[in-house]
């Protein structure tokens, strides 16, 4: 799948519209959803263009990997989420309801969230 280098959160990643940064490192950014589904509720991007999941799974390089996944750990632990439960989710493609077309994880916390839909 072509990258679209329109799409909402590369225009996050270069700075041409805000978001509300919680963390970031050379290869990750994560700020806070603008619609949240919970009290906690942040997205997790690398900041290499990959389209979804499958993309970043399949062309990311290994540190690209590990480091998001440490930066995810780093994130849950910052805001002390790890104790009370949290919930970390990721839509690829149509059928998953995928609005934004770069790869992004979420973060879900902060209340008792229940079964999944
Ligand atoms: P998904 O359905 O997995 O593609 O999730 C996309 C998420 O991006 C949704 O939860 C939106 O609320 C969120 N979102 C869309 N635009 C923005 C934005 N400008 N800043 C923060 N979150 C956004």
């Amino acid at each position: 799948m072509a990258y679209d280098t329109k799409n909402v959160f590369a225009k996050i990643l270069r700075g041409e519209i805000p978001c509300q940064r919680v963390y970031e490192d050379e290869h990750v950014l994560a700020f806070k959803d603008i619609n949240p589904k919970a009290p906690v509720h942040i997205l997790v991007i690398p900041k290499g263009e990959y389209a979804s999941f499958m993309e970043f799974s399949t062309h990311a390089s290994q540190d690209e990997v590990a480091n998001f996944f440490a930066a995810i750990a780093k994130i849950v632990k910052a805001l002390k989420l790890p104790e009370s439960g949290f919930r970390l989710v990721v839509n690829n493609g149509p059928d998953s309801g995928e609005e934004v077309p770069h790869f992004h994880m979420h973060i879900l916390g902060g209340k008792r969230l229940g079964g999944m839909a």
